[in-house]
C-alpha cells in the first residue's frame, strides 16, 4: 500500500524525522486557510503547493509550484486542484491521459532563506532480499532523476547494508553523512535523520522509503521535501492507523474490488486472462502462457476453496481487462473439486451472457473427467484439457487466430 506524500511526512514526523511542514487541503478555500498557517507560523508569504498523487515525478508535469502571496496560491490552488496531471511515472507517462488531483499540499518553502545554500541529496531504504538485509541507499545527486544517476554515474549511489537482527549501527550513520560530504552541525543532523529514518521504516512495516530529496538547508538542518512509502500489506493489520491512510481512489479499481471479493489479483499488461487456485500454480500458469506465445494480462490466485461464486467473481474481474483476447482457467482440484469449478465456470458463463473471448479450462485433480464432461456438454465455446501441454496449444491456437 502507497501513501500519499502527506500521509508519509505524517508518519515520518511522528517518528521525530524532521520534515517540510504543510497542510492538506482539499479545496481552494482549505488552501487558503493552510496558506495562512504556513504563513503565520513561518513568519513569510512564500509557500510551495504540492499535487498529491500516488505516482513521482509531479514537478516534472507542473504538480509542484512556489506561490509568492495569497493571490497566487489562490490561482495556483485552484490549477492544480482538479487537473489531470501528467509525470513520467503516471499511466502512458507524459503523453498518457494522467492522474486526477483531488488533494494537494501547501508547505512552507524548505530552501529559505537561502535557496543556493541547499544542498538536495537522495535517501531511500529498502530490502535487499538477496542478502536478507536492509538497505539504505543514498547519493549526493538527489533531487533529480536517480534512475539517470545510477545509470550514467554508478559510482555516486551508495549502499549501506543494516543487518535487521542487529539494527543500524551508530557507525553507519557516521559513514553515510561522510560519504554524503557533510561536516560540523550537518554532519550531525544527517546522522540524526538517517537514525530517525530507520526507525520510523521499521516500526511501520514498510517495504520503500523514498526521501528525494533530502535537503540540507542554509542553517545545516536535514530535512525530507518529499517523500515516497510503501508499506507491507501483509503487515498492516499490526498498523490499524496507517491501514485507515488507504486511498483506494489511488488504486487500479479492479484490483480494489478483486480484494474486496478476496481474490489475490493484480493487473499486467498482457492479452491472456489466467484464473489459478494457489501463487505457485499462477506462476507456472503465467510462464506456460508466455511459452505459448502469449502474454498474461493478470495475476489471480482464487485460493484453495475455489468455489463457484468464487470462480464467477474472478471471471467478471478477469473479463474486465479489455485486452483480454483469451483467458486460461487452470485449476488444480485438491481441497475444491474440480466438477464444482467447472459448474461454476459453465454457470458463470452462461450468466453473464456475451462472453466473446474463448476460454480454456484445465481442471485436473479430484473428479477432473467429471469436470470435463460437464464443459464439454455445456454446449458452450469453452475448451477443455486435461494436460497443461494440451491447455497450452490451444491457448496458442486461438491467440493465432484472434
Ligand atoms: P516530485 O517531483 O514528485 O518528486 O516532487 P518533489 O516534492 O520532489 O518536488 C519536486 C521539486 O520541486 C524538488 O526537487 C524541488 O526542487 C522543488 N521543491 C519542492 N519543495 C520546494 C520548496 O519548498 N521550495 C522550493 N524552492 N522548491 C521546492
Ligand atoms: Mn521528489
Amino acid at each position: 500500500m502507497n501513501l500519499h506524500e502527506y500521509q508519509g511526512k505524517e508518519l515520518l514526523k511522528s517518528y521525530g524525522v524532521a520534515i517540510q511542514e504543510g497542510y492538506v487541503a482539499n479545496t481552494v478555500e482549505e488552501a487558503v486557510e493552510a496558506y495562512n498557517k504556513i504563513e503565520a507560523e513561518s513568519g513569510t508569504s512564500v509557500a510551495v503547493v504540492k499535487a498529491q498523487i500516488h505516482a513521482g515525478g509531479r514537478g516534472k508535469g507542473g504538480g509542484v509550484k512556489l506561490v509568492k502571496n495569497g493571490d497566487q496560491l489562490k490561482e495556483t490552488a485552484g490549477e492544480i486542484l482538479g487537473m489531470m496531471l501528467k509525470t513520467p511515472q503516471t499511466p502512458g507517462g507524459m503523453d498518457g491521459e494522467g492522474k486526477l488531483v483531488s488533494k494537494i499540499l501547501i508547505a512552507e518553502d524548505a530552501y529559505r532563506p537561502d535557496f543556493d545554500a541547499c544542498k538536495e541529496f537522495y535517501v531511500s531504504i529498502l530490502m535487499d532480499r538477496e542478502r536478507k538485509c536492509n538497505v539504505i541507499i543514498y547519493s549526493t545527486e538527489g533531487g533529480m532523476d536517480i534512475e539517470a544517476v545510477a545509470e550514467e554515474t554508478p559510482h555516486l549511489v551508495h549502499k549501506e547494508y543494516v543487518d535487521p537482527t542487529l539494527g543500524l549501527q551508530g557507525f553507519q550513520t557516521r559513514k553515510v553523512a561522510f560519504n554524503l560530504g557533510l561536516s560540523g552541525k550537518a554532519f550531525k543532523e544527517m546522522t540524526k535523520f538517517i537514525a530517525k529514518l530507520y526507525a520510523a521504516f521499521v516500526g511501520s512495516d514498510a517495504s520503500l522509503f523514498e526521501i528525494n530529496p533530502c535537503l540540507k538547508s542554509a542553517n545545516d538542518d536535514i530535512i525530507a521535501v518529499d517523500c515516497k512509502v510503501t508499506l507491507d500489506d501483509n503487515a498492516l493489520f499490526r498498523h490499524p492507523d496507517l491501514a485507515a491512510k488507504r486511498d483506494t481512489s489511488e488504486e487500479d479499481p479492479t484490483e480494489v474490488e478483486a480484494k474486496s471479493y478476496g481474490l489475490n489479483y493484480v493487473n499486467l499488461d498482457g492479452n491472456v486472462g489466467c484464473m489459478v487456485n494457489g501463487a505457485g500454480l499462477a506462476m507456472a500458469t503465467m510462464d506456460i502462457i508466455k511459452l505459448s506465445g502469449g502474454e498474461p494480462a493478470n495475476f489471480l490466485d482464487v485460493g484453495g476453496t475455489a468455489d463457484a461464486a468464487r470462480v464467477e467473481q474472478a471471471f467478471r474481474i478477469i473479463l474486465k481487462d479489455p485486452k483480454v483476447k483469451a483467458i486460461l482457467i487452470n485449476i488444480f482440484g485438491g481441497i475444491v473439486r474440480c466438477d464444482r469449478v467447472a459448474q461454476g465456470v459453465v454457470d458463470a458463463y452462461r450468466n453473464m451472457g456475451n462472453i466473446q473471448v474463448p476460454i480454456i479450462v484445465r481442471l485436473q485433480g479430484t473428479n477432473a473427467d467429471i469436470a470435463k464432461t460437464i464443459i464439454d456438454e455445456s454446449g458452450l465455446a469453452v475448451h477443455s484439457a486435461i494436460l497443461l501441454k494440451e491447455a497450452a496449444d490451444i491457448v496458442s491456437k486461438v491467440l493465432a487466430e484472434a
